[in-house]
């Protein structure tokens, strides 16, 4: 028997180019490849990469270019650029960086097995379509392997929102919704593989609008299905548009009990005037009352938020605004970002905010979120919580998992294994988890 062909994939980005990445791995095993934690004895490098932060193309160039001389030493090596760089940039990669052999968009990877064969006949492979055929349905069924408890499942990709500053639309295509049926199937497959939590993902994964049995379904309608499924315990979904939050999801958050108390929902600013401009189509107030809806239906979720600082024409005014939304809310988590442009992009052509001037909001807004995210932490300690053990921790007898409400967790000596859950009473809050016992 031949030995098996190495890939090594390295992953930028969300947690879509994440179960991406999983997906194209299963793809080129097919093809008789494993794969290898370490670029120096791969025989297939894939950068997975993501174009949201600034000078994400750039980043790119200069990773590819440190495979120069592994490339010379190793002619067969074959080297792929894939995600939303390969999309945004496409033939541009192979002109700029000669050494690349395939360039693959996000709709595209479905595709990988024969782009792979082409360039071991010594060709280039350039494929950044958006297809008509679903490359869901193209891939194969997911492997039968054990795997670790909690994954990520695709539910919805691309965006018809157009936020004016970002990158999405473009690089991800138009919003499209996976039927209901495929993606049971495919929670029936992760469970029988030993998955225990499943993550809904879509970039507005609450605008999910799959074709089930009796038309399309909404979201909630989905984890309701889900809810089905034996040995499934717990669901999440990211990410969620504020406009999309429909009624009968807010309602599942309060009566599903597999439906974690924990979402991510993105508000980007606190100013009506930012947020317009934004084309964000809602209000702060819109969505602080939004969010008295969701917290009336499931007092103690913990909510995660999105935010843009040193948008094109924010002044202080409209920050602080910003400031007092999240006072307001009290985010247990948040991924704050300084603005960039995106070329391209509505927002790309306006007069852009000092940048120190946009250094010191963005510092002055994450002591306020961490203040929070620190308060809600700690105010955990005396609490019981339900936690499943993903992994062992750093010392002897230790195991590390996720509450209910994401909190990493770990406990000692209490002889719980990989994807127990088990009722756990909070004893201590430190840098960035609990500590707690095993109850029962
Ligand atoms: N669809 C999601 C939403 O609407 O919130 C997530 C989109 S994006 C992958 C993740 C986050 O990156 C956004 O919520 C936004 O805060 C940030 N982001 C996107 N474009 C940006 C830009 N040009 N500059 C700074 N942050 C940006
Ligand atoms: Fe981008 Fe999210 Fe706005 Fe869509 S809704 S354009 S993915 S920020």
């Amino acid at each position: 028997m031949s030995e098996p062909k190495k890939l090594y994939i390295k992953t930028y980005g969300c947690q879509m180019n994440v179960y991406d990445s999983e997906r194209m791995a299963e793809a080129l095993g097919g093809e008789g490849y494993v794969e290898t934690k370490s670029h120096d004895d791969a025989d297939m490098i894939l950068l997975n990469t993501c174009h949201i932060r600034e000078k994400a193309a750039e980043k790119v160039y200069s990773e590819l270019g440190r495979f120069k001389g592994l490339k010379a030493e190793k002619p067969d090596l074959k080297i792929g650029v894939a995600g939303c760089v390969a999309q945004a940039e496409g033939e541009e990669i192979m002109r700029r960086q000669p050494l690349v052999d395939l360039v693959v968009g996000p709709q595209s990877y479905h595709r990988l097995p024969e782009m792979e064969a082409k360039t071991r006949a010594g060709e280039k492979a350039l494929d950044t379509d958006f297809p008509e055929e679903d490359k869901f349905e193209k891939l194969k069924s997911r492997p039968k392997a054990k795997r670790g408890p909690t994954a990520f499942l695709t539910v919805q990709e691309g965006c018809d929102k157009f936020c004016a500053f970002c990158v999405v639309p473009y690089t991800r295509g138009a919003e499209v919704s996976r039927p209901a049926d495929r993606i049971i199937r495919e929670a029936n497959e992760l469970v029988e593989r030993g998955v225990r939590e499943i993550t809904l993902l879509g970039q507005n994964v609450n605008a999910y609008h799959g074709v089930g049995p009796n038309g399309d379904m909404t979201l909630a309608q989905l984890i309701w299905e889900l809810d089905k499924v034996d040995g499934l315990e717990r669901i999440r979904f990211t990410t969620s548009h504020p406009n999309d939050m429909m009624d009968d999801l807010i309602e599942a958050h309060g009566t599903c009990s597999k439906l974690m108390p924990y979402l991510h929902l993105p508000v980007q600013a606190g100013s009506d005037k930012i947020l317009k401009r934004m084309n964000r189509s809602h209000t702060a107030e819109s969505y602080l009352q939004l969010i008295e809806r969701i917290r009336a239906a499931r007092p103690d979720i913990v909510m995660s938020g999105d935010f843009i600082v040193g948008f094109p024409e924010e002044t202080e005014e409209d920050f602080q605004a910003t400031l007092d939304l999240v006072e307001q809310v009290k985010y247990g988590y948040a991924y704050s970002f300084k603005y960039s442009t995106r070329p391209g992009t509505p927002a790309a052509e306006r007069p852009q905010v000092d940048s120190v001037e946009a250094d010191d909001r963005l510092q002055r807004l994450q002591a306020t979120i961490t203040r929070h995210q620190r308060e809600i932490q700690d105010g955990m300690v005396g609490r019981e919580v339900s936690v499943l053990f993903e992994k062992p921790g750093r010392f002897d007898d230790q195991m590390v998992g996720k509450s209910e409400y994401l909190h990493a967790v770990h406990v000692t000596g209490s002889g719980a294994q990989i994807g127990d859950i088990a009722r756990v009473k909070i004893v201590s809050s430190g840098a960035n988890s609990l500590a707690g016992e095993v109850i029962r």
